[in-house]
């Protein structure tokens, strides 16, 4: 086995290999940018590398700043992680021609599955049934528009150096045939550099549901299935494992060409063959096609590893090492069922905007495996995924787990940025995903009901009152506290754009009583926790500075108003649309002198690899448009300003 290695990668993924290496007595290597240099990654790992700035470009996508940091602290192999330079061949040779190892399949095993369509030819031959559709070099618009004819809409148009649903067109029609290929070719152009495209036949109703495979170079065993068929605009948001409603019958298949597929290509290491299932008529062995192969750990690795018992980062280092593949198929079985829910730092009303702030609280219920890469006091940054952790829960059932998912979402407690918690817990009680009715589609059929924030009731305002009021804890009373004349307490509290005063007072140490609007609650502190109108509850208030948080199954977040700032800020009267974080703007839709509807699209924004509306926070008229399409701006710079309201 290594005794050392570098981990070229940051947040959770790192520190999930660091945890690995720790238990196998591996040595560590951390890599850093600027904006990374007090992450945890960097404070887990025995040694860490500065390698560059905070773009990726500048540091993380740095191959031989990478190598030099692993020659420099004597580590034997690189681990890529996911993302960054994970399935860069070149790196790969790079890494091998300064005599390191790379934990991870060969450069040349990369190349096979790095366009979609030469993979999609190889997989063909080898057996493995793939989506039919077009995957030839002909790239004549006419000649594609002839293919799609033939292989019967809806099409599907995707970019073969594609990834991350960019480069991708539904086609229901002839007639818009050409205009989707168009645009899926300047996508693809942009993103990739590469605007070669293939055309599939679009499988309604579709699952997506991947086999993890693990290769020693010649032969292969399959980890069972994942579904990831939750998905909001081709992004996987829960997965799970098994697949539900899946037979022994079709396991069996869909295991088989994985395997296939993986010794076909002389596979090493753990590699991810993503099938697309048509869910229409049931789950069946000949309803499932090979879409691509990814060539590393997926970001949804722990749900196979909560069902097998496999730690799959200790198969990587012990193949990488040269070992032989640590179980036989006959070895491996299921146990059970697991999901994992991502937690992300985003505003989801607003259309899942990407967020960024610094977490000033953050904790997880005991006993569920949270991966992640910040603690408490970490700021999520503008530079890299907006992740905050993956929640990851198993249970003897599908039905088990299932609970003990939303409760694992329901005790998660994150103040300092928006996230998307109550919209995962949401989904961890919708009924058809609760009766394993899942499709890529669900998402954005219920996306309303779903994106809905929670509103908070008047206990939790009343809690949060008391947080404001520094009243929260028992004891703190004793202060203020008159045993002949308890005194009322008054405050000002706000919710997104909701403001209410509060009333509080102590009835002792213990006992307070709050009044809002004409609604009266009394709390009782009972066995460490407030008793709200006299039955004990599981909300926590936290506070810092001006704001306070309560978690009481949704986290709830307040501000104290701070008198003296009312009125000054131009942007909270919507006068100025900003940049929510730092991008390219892609295009502009107002001009000077323009009416305007509040929730009017005013400009495109492009950040964190996703385009972003940005849209009228009142009704208006556009005064000034202070950007061009292209500009590269930073967060919070005025973009457009609307004439100040009379
Ligand atoms: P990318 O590499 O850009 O992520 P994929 O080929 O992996 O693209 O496809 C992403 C998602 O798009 C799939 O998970 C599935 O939801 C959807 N999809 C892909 N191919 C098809 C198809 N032929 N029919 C219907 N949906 C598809």
């Amino acid at each position: 086995m290594f005794k050392r290695i570098l981990i070229a990668n940051r947040g959770e993924i790192a520190c999930r290999v660091i945890k690995t290496c720790r238990r196998m007595g591996v040595g560590t290597v951390a890599v850093f940018s600027d904006a990374d240099r007090a992450a945890l990654h960097v404070e887990m790992a025995d040694t860490a590398v500065h390698i560059g700035g905070p773009q990726p470009s500048d540091s993380y996508l740095r191959g031989d700043a990478i190598i030099r940091a692993a020659n420099q602290a004597g580590a034997e192999a690189i681990h890529p992680g996911y993302g960054f330079l994970s399935e860069n061949p070149d790196f790969v040779e790079a890494v091998e021609a300064a005599g390191l190892t790379f934990i991870g399949p060969s450069a040349t095993g990369i190349r096979a599955m790095g366009l979609k369509d030469a993979a999609k030819a190889l997989m063909e031959q080898a057996g493995v049934p793939v989506v039919p559709g077009y995957h030839g070099a002909e790239q004549d618009p006419e000649y594609l528009a002839g293919a799609a004819a033939q292989i019967g809409y809806p099409v599907l148009i995707k970019a073969v150096a594609g990834g991350g649903g960019k480069g991708m067109r539904r086609v229901d029609d002839p007639a818009g045939f050409a205009d989707a290929l168009e645009s899926a070719r300047r996508e693809a152009a942009g993103a990739f550099g590469n605007d070669a495209v293939l055309i599939e036949k679009y499988v309604e109703k579709p699952r997506h549901i991947e086999v993890q495979v693990f290769g020693d170079g010649t032969r292969a065993v399959h980890l069972f299935e994942r579904d990831c068929s939750l998905q909001r605009r081709h992004q996987k948001v829960i997965e799970e494992a098994p697949a539900p409603g899946m037979t022994a019958e079709m396991r069996a298949a869909m295991g088989e060409a994985a395997v296939r597929a993986a010794e076909a290509i002389g596979y090493r290491g753990a590699g991810t063959v993503e099938f697309i299932v048509d869910g229409a008529h049931g789950l069946r062995p000949d309803g499932f096609w090979f879409m691509e192969m990814n060539t590393r750990l997926q970001v949804e690795h722990p749900v196979t590893e909560a069902i097998t018992g496999v730690d799959l980062v200790e198969w990587q280092l012990r193949v990488a090492a040269g070992e032989a593949l640590p179980a036989g198929q006959e070895d491996l079985s299921i146990s059970g069922h697991a999901f994992e829910a991502r937690l992300y730092a985003e505003d989801v009303p607003a259309g899942f905007l990407p967020a960024t702030g610094r977490l000033w609280h953050l904790a997880f219920p005991y006993g569920v495996r949270a991966d992640s890469g910040v603690r408490a006091g970490d700021a999520i940054s503008p530079w890299y995924d907006p992740m905050i952790a993956k929640i990851i829960v198993h249970g003897a059932t599908r039905s088990v787990a299932l609970r003990a998912l939303e409760r694992a979402l329901a005790g998660t407690e994150v103040a300092g940025s928006v996230t998307n918690l109550a919209f995962l817990r949401k989904l961890a009680l919708h009924q058809g995903f609760a009766a394993g009715d899942v499709d890529t589609g669900l998402i954005a059929r219920d996306l309303d009901a779903l994106a809905d924030p929670p509103q908070p009731c008047t206990r939790s305002w009343s809690l949060a009152a008391l947080g404001a009021l520094g009243l929260s804890a028992p004891g703190d009373a004793l202060e203020g506290f008159s045993l002949w004349a308890p005194q009322w307490r008054e405050t000002r509290i706000a919710s997104g754009e909701t403001e209410r005063t509060v009333r509080v007072r102590c009835l002792s140490g213990t006992a307070r009583e709050a009044e809002i609007s004409d609604t009266t609650h009394r709390f009782d502190w009972q066995g460490g926790r407030w008793a709200v109108d006299g039955v004990p509850v599981p909300a926590s208030i936290v506070c810092n500075g001006g704001n306070v948080s309560v978690f009481w199954g949704n986290n709830y977040h307040f501000q104290i108003p701070d008198p003296l700032a009312r009125g000054g800020a131009a942007g909270m009267s919507g006068d100025v649309i900003e940049a929510p974080m730092p991008g390219q703007v892609k295009a502009v839709f107002a001009e000077p002198g323009a009416a305007v509807e509040k929730g009017m699209r005013l400009a495109v924004l492009e950040a964190m690899k996703m385009e972003h509306a940005l849209t009228a926070a009142r009704d208006g008229v556009v005064a000034e448009v202070l950007v061009n399409p292209g500009a590269q701006v930073e967060a919070g710079a005025a973009l457009i300003r609307l004439e100040t309201e009379t």
